[in-house]
């Protein structure tokens, strides 16, 4: 029987550490620190998330501003908001919530972010700072991963890590990140042949796939440590890519879903708004 990764406690942890860390940095510096949201629609997912990372950042004493904008908005719009808001020596984190309508060029307005208020580290910059081992910022759901590996002393240095997923925003940079901590990494993704015999090499296994329940027991090599990345919703209720049922009797560490990297995501949000902070009001 595996034990069960609690990502809940590490990332109220971590929350509880950088709400004392921003009443030290308010009581140095005289500024709050102040993560700007863009929600361009009213797509209920997004507006779910974009209000969980509101009252998580007013928690942690960082004020929060989430821009609305209508389905409408125009490309150069949302461009000046942008060049605005890389302006504003008050905002110190930006975050465009995706998705965005497809007509506008998500690409083209993430990469106008300045490189040092990208607290989702999808900007160019940032992302050749990961790929080349050196300090930048970091996507939040695969830094809360590392998080919880370390957390629960997870030994990353020479083991076969196996990411299935090659988002941009998850698959590859987890791959990079364990990569950077001496890993073996092989990445895997929709057109990889017989993936459940590469998945059974792994002594790592990160799901980053979207497809419920997809990875079962056949994927895993007992003592596996099982992360599992995938959020889904089946009949209302959510759902990881791992058929946790069969997987836990077999792994050494798993998490569940939900309970497990989600939460890391918004505790590491907050954790790169105040790291884009200190270096700009320093
Ligand atoms: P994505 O759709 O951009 O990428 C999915 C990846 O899975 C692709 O690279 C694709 O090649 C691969 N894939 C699809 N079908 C496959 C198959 N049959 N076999 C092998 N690989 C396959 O998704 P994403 O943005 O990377 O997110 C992945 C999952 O993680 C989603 O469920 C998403 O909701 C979830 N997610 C969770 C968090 C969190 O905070 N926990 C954050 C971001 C994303």
């Amino acid at each position: 029987m595996a034990i069960q990764i609690d990502g809940k406690l590490v990332a109220q942890k971590i929350r509880e550490a950088l709400k004392i860390r921003v009443v030290d940095l308010v009581q140095k510096y005289h500024i709050i620190p102040h993560l700007c949201v863009i929600l361009v629609g009213n797509d209920p997912a997004s507006e779910s998330y974009v209000r969980g990372k509101s009252i998580a950042c007013e928690k942690a004493g960082i004020k929060s501003t989430i821009l609305r904008k209508e389905t409408s908005v125009t490309e150069s719009e949302l461009l000046s908001l942008i060049d605005e808001l890389n302006n504003d020596s008050t905002v110190h984190g930006i975050l465009l919530q995706m998705p965005i309508p497809k007509q506008l060029d998500s690409e083209a307005i993430i990469h106008r972010i300045r490189a040092d208020k990208d607290v989702d580290g999808f900007t160019p910059i940032n992302v050749a700072k990961l790929a080349n081992a050196k300090p930048g910022l970091v996507p939040c759901t695969p830094l809360g991963v590392m998080r919880l590996l370390q957390e629960y002393g997870v030994t990353v240095a020479g083991k076969h890590a196996v990411v299935i997923g090659r988002s941009q925003i998850v698959g590859k940079p987890m791959a990079a990140l364990l990569l950077n901590a001496n890993a073996t990494v092989t990445i895997c993704h929709s057109k990889t042949i017989d993936l459940p015999a590469i998945a059974h090499q792994a002594d790592i296994l990160i799901a980053a796939i979207g497809k419920p329940a997809m990875i079962d027991s056949t994927f895993v090599k007992p003592g596996a440590v099982v992360i599992d990345v995938g959020i889904s919703k089946v009949d209302g209720i959510i759902k990881g890519d791992v058929d946790f049922a069969t997987v836990e009797p077999i792994a050494s560490l798993i998490t569940p879903v939900p309970g497990g990297v989600g939460p890391m995501t918004i505790a590491c949000l907050l954790e790169n708004t105040l790291t884009c902070y200190e270096k700009l009001v320093n």
